[in-house]
């Protein structure tokens, strides 16, 4: 029988990546939004850019997370690319 190394905390952790990629997009789509209207000012551009780039690394945080718990399953390797789909283990 084959089984997938996967567990409640993959989830989570997933669960964790989108909802932080979520935030991001919408940050992203602000500041898409400004420029198409061109109504953005010295003072939105100022806290957006941070936002963006808060918002940014805390996606990157957790997919981070996420990639090093499928590592610790032995899903991944460091260097790999490819998703190991099942193991006879
Ligand atoms: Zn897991």
């Amino acid at each position: 029988m084959l089984h997938t190394k996967i567990c409640s905390e993959c989830e989570r952790l997933l669960y964790n990546a989108v909802v932080a990629m979520r935030e991001h997009e919408k940050d992203f789509k602000s500041a898409v939004d400004f420029n198409v209207s061109g109504g953005m000012t010295e003072e939105d551009r100022q806290s957006l850019g941070p936002r963006l780039a808060d918002s940014f690394t805390t996606a990157q945080a957790w997919w981070d997370a996420y990639r090093e718990h499928l590592i610790g399953h032995g899903l991944l390797t460091p260097a790999s690319k490819v998703i190991r789909m099942a193991s006879t283990e």
